[in-house]
């Protein structure tokens, strides 16, 4: 279903505890974990399919997105989910480009944001207003995005959402890479560069005191120059003695921009 109406109107038939998942669609097994996540854990499952343009730069891949909806649908059907809203833009902006918006707060500047200014912002309120909608009980995001996940869960806390939130840990090809809508774009030596991404944060990850640097030795022999490449504390604040910390690194492999994060033990 695409309108509000008919979204509001299913709504409104579900009853019990309510699982969300947003996603943009071009689903994988990463999607798939948080769903098959969603329906264990909840009465009703419910899943959103929206590639939200105001999270996009202007000089990003926004038109060339992968939307194979009727293979979205079908993974959505076999993962049990009990309602799928598909909308348009005009559907979730029904008043136009929204003037107010969700303020990510000083996080929202820093990695990713400082990469892709306003990013956040666009995420930030696209996810508001559909928390809003669907009122979850429970929602699932992969640590895959791990700044996204702090920054979901920060703002539900901050703006009293009400819904819960659950990071769900990152489904990797076999030989490490993590799963993405945009690896599609990975021609086939792109892509066996790409594991170069995953094999440094591993091996940060065994190297605590020297994690940026041991990393860096790696995307070095894969000739991977990162965005940015930084061990953090579990809330992507200052790392803290004898806590788990977050390695986190975005890099480009041919055109896409890949992310991914370990955590670093104590
Ligand atoms: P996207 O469709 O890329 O916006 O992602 C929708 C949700 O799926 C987000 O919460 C992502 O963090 C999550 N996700 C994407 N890739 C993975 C993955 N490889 N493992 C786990 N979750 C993922």
């Amino acid at each position: 279903m695409t309108s509000r109406a008919e979204l509001t109107a299913a709504r409104g038939q579900l009853s019990g505890d309510i699982g969300y998942v947003a996603t943009m669609g071009a689903l994988h097994a990463g999607h798939r974990a948080l769903l098959d996540r969603a329906r264990a854990g909840n009465r009703q499952v419910v899943v959103s399919i929206f590639v939200n343009p105001t999270q996009f730069g202007p000089t990003e891949d926004l038109s060339r997105y992968p939307r194979p909806i009727e293979a979205d649908l079908a993974v959505c059907e076999q993962a049990g989910a009990d309602l799928v809203w598909t909308p348009g833009v005009q559907d979730v902006y029904a008043a136009g480009d929204p003037r107010v918006t969700v303020a990510p707060g000083p996080l929202g500047n820093e990695l990713e944001g400082a990469a892709r200014p306003g990013h956040f912002a666009g995420v930030l309120t696209v996810v508001a207003k559909f928390f809003n909608l669907i009122r979850p009980t429970r929602t699932y995001f992969g640590e895959k995005d791990y700044q996204q996940l702090a920054l979901v869960r920060r703002m539900s806390l901050d703006l009293d959402l009400g819904a819960d939130v659950i990071g769900v840990p990152t489904v990797r090809e076999v030989d490490g890479l993590a799963l993405s809508s945009r690896n599609v774009y990975l021609d086939a030596v792109e892509r066996q560069r790409a594991v170069g991404i995953s094999r440094a944060l591993f091996a940060g990850a065994a190297d605590r005191p020297q994690a940026v640097g041991t990393a860096r030795a790696v995307l070095d022999e894969f000739g991977i120059v990162p965005d940015y490449l930084e061990l953090r504390g579990a809330d992507l604040g200052p790392v803290i003695d004898g806590e788990p910390a977050r390695l986190l690194v975005a890099a480009r492999v041919g055109s896409p921009r890949l992310l991914d994060n370990v955590e670093v033990a104590p």
